[in-house]
């Protein structure tokens, strides 16, 4: 078996029951090696039962667990090869950077210059030697974070299993520590399975998009492809950025920014305008329909202010046949 697939994740029929609740349904899904794959659902899709599962935090109730051609669904969570870093990261408040970081090594039995040599090489690596001797009481946000995010990575895993890891931060430290994620993915080349219940975090970090519901997977694909082309409604409403509409064959997506306002033609749709939200580079109006059917459509602050667009207005809303992307019922 080649290096390349040894370090794959697979699931096969993994599933979680708590009583009678079917937290995770029968799924299967194959992780390749050195991928930043996100885990997307709404809150309660069984996201975090099944990191907790790859983990080792939670007991498979049935189906298998395999990493590294390694049959690992009952194995201990140490001895596993996957590191888990939590929300609130779960830091030590009496010891410092260096000693957080060398805990695991500790716990392992090995001796002091030896822990403390392999911690230098990582916080070489996150950007904290500098740090080393602070307590995380001493460090912001941004920075525990990456203090927890040492810790996982000091047992040298072979993926790295992430929980909702950037929901505790404001929206600012959010979006720069998605990049410091992302680069560190990359620089570490390992696989990363980070869960998460935002669309945008999703999209921006993922190699590929695992999107949840109801304890099942929708659809597992790339980014662009989840958003393009997504599977069924369920993917196209939770992505959000598209309408839906009835076709001869059931539903269809089309994307807001492919959905014209103020463009008359022989097929184009009678509506008024309901709601307009500037957003900057971009503006959001609602509009319905004489049926009562609503759309958004969304253009740029040019094309908003050439047609000074008011609510109330009657208007004209037309796309084009090959922006209609089918849904699966
Ligand atoms: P998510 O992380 O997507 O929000 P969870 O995996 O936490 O979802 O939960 C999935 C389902 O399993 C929910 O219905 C939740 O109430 C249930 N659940 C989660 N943990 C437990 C537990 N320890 N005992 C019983 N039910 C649980
Ligand atoms: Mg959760």
């Amino acid at each position: 078996m080649s290096m390349a697939r040894s370090k794959h994740l697979e699931l096969i029929k993994t599933t979680k029951l708590y009583g009678d609740v079917k937290a995770v349904d029968a799924i299967d899904l194959t992780i390749d090696e050195g991928k930043y794959v996100c885990i997307l659902g709404p809150s309660g899709c069984g996201k975090s039962s099944l990191l907790r599962m790859v983990a080792g935090h939670e007991v498979t109730s049935s189906g298998d667990i395999i990493l590294a051609n390694k049959n690992i669904t009952d194995f201990p969570p140490t001895k596993r090869g996957t590191a888990m870093m939590f929300q609130n990261y779960a830091l030590f408040p009496h010891l410092t950077v260096q000693d957080n970081i060398a805990f695991p090594l500790k716990m392992s039995g090995m001796e002091k210059a030896a822990r403390y040599k392999q911690v230098d090489i990582l916080l070489e690596r996150v950007q904290l030697k500098s740090l080393h001797d602070r307590k995380p009481d001493q460090l912001s946000g941004g920075q525990q974070q990456r203090v927890a995010l040492a810790r996982a990575m000091i047992t040298n895993p072979q993926i790295l299993l992430l929980d909702e890891p950037l929901s505790a931060l404001d929206p600012f430290l959010r979006t720069k520590i998605r990049a410091e994620l992302k680069q560190l993915q990359r620089d570490l080349g390992i696989s990363f399975l980070h869960v998460t219940h935002s669309q945008d975090e999703a999209l921006a970090l993922s190699d590929l998009v695992v999107v949840m519901n109801e304890g099942r997977i929708e659809q597992a694909a790339t980014a662009k492809d989840v958003f393009n082309a997504p599977a069924n409604e369920f993917v196209a409403r939770f992505i959000g950025g598209h309408n839906i509409i009835e076709t001869d064959n059931g539903k269809a997506a089309i994307r807001v920014d492919r959905v014209h306002l103020g463009r008359k033609s022989y097929a184009s749709l009678p509506v008024s305008i309901q709601e307009i939200e500037f957003l900057g580079a971009r503006v959001c109006i609602k509009v319905i329909d004489e049926n009562g059917r609503e759309f958004s459509v969304d253009m740029t602050d040019e094309m908003f202010f050439a047609h000074s667009f008011e609510i109330g207005a009657s208007s004209f809303l037309s796309w084009e046949k090959e922006d209609v992307h089918q849904l699966a019922a």
